[in-house]
């Protein structure tokens, strides 16, 4: 037990340290940022243009792992713990992501079978529902893109008709850094089980190449 817990003690003393060094991190670049944007109006060349543009969009990605990263490392103590009712959170959620939904010519549908309570933190669920619709709207190329949003005994839904994961990627997928997409970060399902767990709930998938894909949140 003794070594045990000496070495859940040096763990956590490792991820505090962490998320440190992530929190400092983040100062320096968010003023390199704005000096390159400064750079960008004084440069003429195309060439240096988009060299900045490089620099600038790999630093919003440093940025974005970094902010995962945090959630990821956050106590669960920390945590504001509130009544949520399940239906108008996923309502909620549903006002964010319409019009981006609407930009990108997806349906994004709403299926609540009933209201449904529990004990969390409505900010903390809000990003996982936001995390899933996001890779859903990643995952569907061309017209007829479809996402539901089921609610049902207390289990939530995100279905898709995009473009679906092989089993290697299936089995992956919840590995932090894991990532098919250019500009991803690989964190963001990490994060969402990370959450959906400190609510006492799992996270599943079920997914079929150019058929689409579920994911299954149950409390
Ligand atoms: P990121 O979105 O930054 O890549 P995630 O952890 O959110 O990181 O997702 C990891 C990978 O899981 C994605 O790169 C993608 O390959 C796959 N994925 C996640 N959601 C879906 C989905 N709805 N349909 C198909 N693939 C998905």
């Amino acid at each position: 037990w003794e070594q045990l817990s000496r070495r859940v003690d040096a763990h956590s003393n490792y991820v505090q340290m962490a998320a440190t060094i992530a929190h400092e991190v983040r100062n320096p670049m968010t003023s390199v940022r704005g000096f390159l944007q400064l750079l960008a109006k004084d440069l003429k060349g195309d060439v240096q243009q988009m060299y900045l543009h490089v620099m600038q969009t790999e630093i919003d990605r440093m940025n974005a792992i970094l902010t995962e990263y945090l959630s990821m490392a956050r106590p669960v103590q920390e945590l504001e713990w509130e009544p949520i009712d399940l239906a108008s959170l996923i309502r909620e959620t549903f006002l964010v992501l319409e019009g981006e939904a609407n930009y990108r010519g997806v349906l994004l549908e709403l299926n609540l079978e009933e209201t449904h309570s529990i004990e969390g933190n409505a900010r903390e669920l809000k990003q996982v529902l936001i995390n899933l619709v996001r890779n859903a709207f990643d995952a569907i190329e061309g017209p007829s893109g479809r996402i539901e949003i089921r609610l049902r005994n207390g289990v939530i839904e995100v279905a898709d008709n995009g473009c679906g994961m092989t089993l290697e990627q299936i089995e992956r997928i919840f590995e932090p850094f894991f990532t098919t997409k250019a500009t991803g970060t690989g964190l963001g399902l990490p994060v969402c089980r990370k959450i959906v767990e400190t609510h006492r709930g799992t996270l599943e998938v079920m997914s079929a190449v150019e058929v689409g894909t579920v994911f299954t949140i149950r409390f």
